[in-house]
């Protein structure tokens, strides 16, 4: 039964990309996929992009001599721009839906930004001593997850910093008001905006009492 049967070169080729794939941690794993996602994404940008512009002979041909005076070489812009560009609109896309989804998560789930840190992968960073400011500033990961809500930059990109004119803006899921969250280092007294008898900003500020009052003793 030659259908049934592999050769031992299939055999092993097959036996090797099983090994590959299961030798890849989970992240690694999620990373690829992620990039597939990104990649046929940006596709589908360009592709419609595409349809939608008409092609302007400016688009489609640039005259590019490879030496100062030659005209030789004609280079097509429709060949890597379109998804130069749609990669750059998805990056921009995914950091306007993280803000969007951590703000979700501070406002309808009361998560933590350490909470938020460790899912946006800033704790392991802080771990791996990678996480602090482009001048040597030490950054937390909360910190960190709160200053990349409020002003879009990410671990490693530098701040022209008002830390205390940022903030993150949530809906708060027990009063239903609209929050604003200033730097984390004013604990619960950072958040402003709750409704006056709301329920989780009473308990937020009873639990920080405690803590403090814990490190008294
Ligand atoms: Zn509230």
């Amino acid at each position: 039964m030659a259908d049934e049967t592999m050769s031992p070169e299939a055999a092993r080729e097959a036996a090797s990309v099983l090994f590959d794939e299961s030798s890849k941690s989970p992240q690694t794993r999620r990373y690829d996929h992620a990039r597939q996602l990104v990649s046929s994404g940006a596709a589908q940008i360009a592709a419609r992009d595409a349809e939608h512009r008409g092609d302007s002979p400016r688009d489609v041909f640039e005259k590019r001599g490879i030496w100062p005076g030659d005209t030789s070489f004609v280079q097509s812009r429709l060949k890597w721009a379109p998804q130069l560009e749609a990669s750059q609109a998805l990056v921009s896309a995914a950091r306007v839906e993280i803000r969007e989804a951590i703000a979700t998560a501070r406002g309808f789930s009361a998560a933590s930004w350490e909470d938020i840190a460790v899912v946006l992968g800033y704790t392991q960073l802080h771990a791996e001593g990678k996480l602090d400011d482009p001048d040597g500033y030490p950054i937390l990961p909360g910190v960190a997850a709160w200053r990349f809500a409020a002003t879009g930059k990410g671990p490693g990109e530098r701040v022209i910093w008002d830390r205390y004119g940022d903030y993150v803006s949530w809906k708060c899921w027990s009063c239903t008001k609209s929050v604003r969250e200033g730097h984390p280092e004013n604990g619960v007294n950072a958040q402003e905006g709750h409704g006056e008898d709301c329920a989780r900003f009473a308990r937020e500020k009873a639990a920080e009492r405690a803590r403090w009052e814990a490190d008294d003793e």
